[in-house]
């Protein structure tokens, strides 16, 4: 059976370095949203276009682009025993819908991994991300208004979760070899079964 793990947490808190980090230990590919919209804007393609209006301004993506891109992702062969997921779900309706799509290729949802940061945290790291990354939506109006967005519309997915019992919580301001201690830990007898 595919496993599929996301990773969870505001912008800042971290998901990134550690999917990276997770995906080396177990073979699984990462699969960012971001990085995916990221991507398509490079190349210049109509659902980059679309999505940069969004992007630029710290806001969503629509749920049906971005859901679409993630079901043609999985489907690729590199994904055919699972993924680590960063980024998606960012809301209820995307949660739902990927219930919908897991079930497709014969999995679910295994564990969700929260990374908790506090808002000044974050702030402070995507403040010191800015200098290094050219990304158009690193600037101090669009991190406040992406934490905005996260509290509005993606932090309801901590109590969908929760109620799934699949929701596991991770100090995420720890450093870095701290926090994949913590997540390897969480995620030891997950990958025993
Ligand atoms: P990230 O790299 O995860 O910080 O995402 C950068 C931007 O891409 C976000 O601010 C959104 O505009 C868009 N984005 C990434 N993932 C999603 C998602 N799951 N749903 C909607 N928009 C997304």
């Amino acid at each position: 059976m595919p496993k599929y793990i996301l990773l969870f947490g505001a912008p800042g808190a971290g998901k990134g370095t550690q999917a990276d980090i997770l995906s080396q230990t177990f073979g699984l590919p990462q699969v960012a949203s971001g990085d995916l919209f990221r991507l398509h804007l490079k190349n210049q393609t109509e659902l980059g276009q679309l999505a940069r209006q969004y992007m630029d301004k710290g806001e969503l993506v629509p749920d049906d682009v971005t859901i679409g891109m993630i079901r043609a992702r999985l489907q690729q062969p590199d994904a055919a025993h699972g993924a680590l997921l960063d980024g998606f779900p960012r809301t209820v309706p995307q949660a739902e819908a990927l219930e919908t799509l897991l079930a497709e290729f014969g999995g679910r949802v295994d564990a969700v991994l929260h990374l908790r940061v506090s808002e000044a945290t974050l702030l402070t790291r995507l403040a010191g991300r800015a200098v290094t990354s050219g990304r158009a939506d690193d600037t101090p109006e669009v991190h406040a208004k992406r934490i905005q967005v996260f509290l509005a519309q993606t932090a309801p997915l901590i109590s969908y979760y929760q109620q799934r019992n699949l929701l596991i919580d991770i100090d995420g301001e720890a450093s870095v070899e701290a926090v994949t201690t913590s997540l390897l830990a969480a995620l030891e007898p997950l990958l025993k079964a």
